[in-house]
């Protein structure tokens, strides 16, 4: 007993350390860590995702146990514990620039309130759901970080930035966050995109003080949740960029939860103010990628259910096969088959599917990627020749960039990892496996080669999308 209470205090002690050391902003984010129980040497800690408790083992881990030892003197070990708060447990609303509210109950008068208005926010479609949204292994961190804003607005993910390529389902999550938050609690909430946003601000400029206090008001105080969608739209957009930095600031500082989406990484948006950018890449940025073969197979499936129409399987896996470039297209495509279907009244047959989406399936950009691509790319990139980054030489200046490229092949490409090794000179498939471990292991130890890795990516992207 004594020795727990012992603990209990330099838990706070080490919490008020780390609070010094990284500052209010980092340790607002990251540190939402409870303290649960305590043996000799080791401590427990609460922690509200195993997103979150990987994203901490993984950043600090180590920083804490070191910050313990230099309090206690001795080798105490952290373990971690997913603890979900229920948005009832958890509304850190009204002042939500109190953290401690988050401790809060939500008093009976606040769950009528929110029982009561289930007509559906004005500003967001209803169908951008979690529920209705399909997560894959291409998708899961990005999903699992929006959820986990919506669950505790304000306080681990805030500025949170989604990016990635039109129709992966950027606009989706974004809105399921309003949604979420909408349906669970009474905060205020605005989605807009930013070429609205624009519009508005523009407008305003030309209106008197009452019109210009309102729009103030609107965007700095009257909103817990401020969504704004297209941020790549604001390039060279000079006067409403400094706007959104001084809403940005101020509701930052609030403790509001912020959200943006953007078509591609921040530092890639050539003209916007280094401040901007800044304030963006401060919070959680997280990528969606085009989802693999067996998730797309699952969002079919999804959708053609909740159209209530049956698609045999084989046409599901023919649709995924053939339309691989995003989500939006493999929608469209499962919509002609439905219009089809219900127009002729005739099932839907892998026939008639090749029949009617022939132009969808011919369509350049929904070729796979080709492991000759990343190959030239990689290559390319590397300064080496295509004969010798598929060759057998084992200099370490070859070597390296042929695990590379096996690596990325077996990320991009629905390939195995047998026809990855042969399209490298003839190589057997366990090379590819030990390839990608290999990597794998560099990732961890070099947190730039991830980096490194995302370029080469957008590269045979864009490559991919010429050819
Ligand atoms: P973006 O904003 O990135 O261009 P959207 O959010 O508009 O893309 O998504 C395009 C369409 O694809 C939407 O109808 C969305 O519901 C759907 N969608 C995207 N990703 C998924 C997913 N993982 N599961 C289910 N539907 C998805
Ligand atoms: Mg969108």
């Amino acid at each position: 007993m004594a020795e727990w209470d012992d603990y209990k205090i330099f838990w706070r002690e080490t919490l008020s350390l780390i609070k010094r050391e990284k500052g209010e902003q980092e340790f607002a984010m990251w540190f939402n860590l409870e303290f649960l129980k305590a043996t000799e040497n080791q401590i427990t800690l609460g922690v509200p995702s195993s997103f979150y408790r990987d994203q901490v083992k993984q950043r600090y881990q180590d920083y804490i146990e070191a910050a313990i030892k230099n309090l206690t003197g001795k080798d105490i070990s952290l373990v971690f514990e997913v603890k979900p708060k229920t948005v009832e447990e958890n509304p850190a609303r009204e002042s939500a620039g109190d953290a401690q509210n988050a401790e809060k109950t939500v008093s009976p008068a606040v769950k009528a309130s929110v029982k009561e208005k289930k007509s559906g926010h004005s500003q967001l479609n209803k169908d951008y759901t979690f529920d209705k949204y399909v997560i894959g292994t291409k998708n899961s961190f990005a999903a699992n970080a929006t959820m986990a804003a919506a669950k505790n607005p304000g306080i681990s993910y805030s500025p949170l930035l989604i990016y990635g390529g039109v129709g992966l389902g950027k606009t989706h999550l974004m809105q399921a966050i309003g949604n979420y938050i909408y349906e669970n609690s009474d905060r205020k909430i605005i989605y807009t995109t930013a070429e609205n946003f624009m519009n508005e601000f523009v407008d305003m400029l030309s209106q008197n003080q009452e019109r210009k206090n309102a729009f103030k008001n609107k965007y700095r105080y009257n909103v817990d949740v401020l969504l704004i969608d297209d941020i790549h739209f604001f390039e060279k957009k000079d006067s409403t960029q400094e706007e959104l930095f001084h809403i940005f600031n101020e509701l930052h500082n609030a403790k509001k939860q912020i959200v943006f989406t953007c078509d591609r990484p921040v530092q890639e948006l050539k003209n916007l103010t280094e401040r901007l950018k800044s304030r963006f890449e401060q919070g959680l940025n997280v990528e969606l990628e085009i989802p693999d073969f067996e998730t797309r197979c699952a969002i079919l499936k999804n959708k053609a259910e909740s159209r209530k129409i049956s698609i045999p399987v084989e046409v599901i896996s023919l649709v995924s096969r053939q339309v691989s470039s995003n989500v939006r297209d493999l929608e469209s495509a499962l919509t002609k088959l439905i219009a089809y279907a219900e127009l002729v009244g005739k099932p839907i047959t892998v026939e008639i599917t090749q029949q009617l989406l022939k132009n969808e399936f011919a369509s350049p950009k929904q070729i796979n990627m080709s492991i000759d691509t990343i190959q030239r790319v990689v290559a390319d990139y590397f300064s080496l020749s295509l004969t010798d980054l598929k060759g057998k030489k084992r200099n370490q200046n070859i070597v390296f960039p042929r695990q590379l490229a096996m690596y990325i092949s077996q990320k991009m490409t629905e390939y195995s990892t047998t026809e990855i090794g042969q399209d490298f000179g003839g190589k057997d498939h366990t090379t590819v496996m030990h390839s990608c471990s290999k990597i794998e292991e560099r990732i961890k130890a070099d947190p730039t080669l991830d980096s490194t890795i995302q370029t080469l990516i957008r590269t045979i992207k864009e490559t991919s999308a010429k050819s």
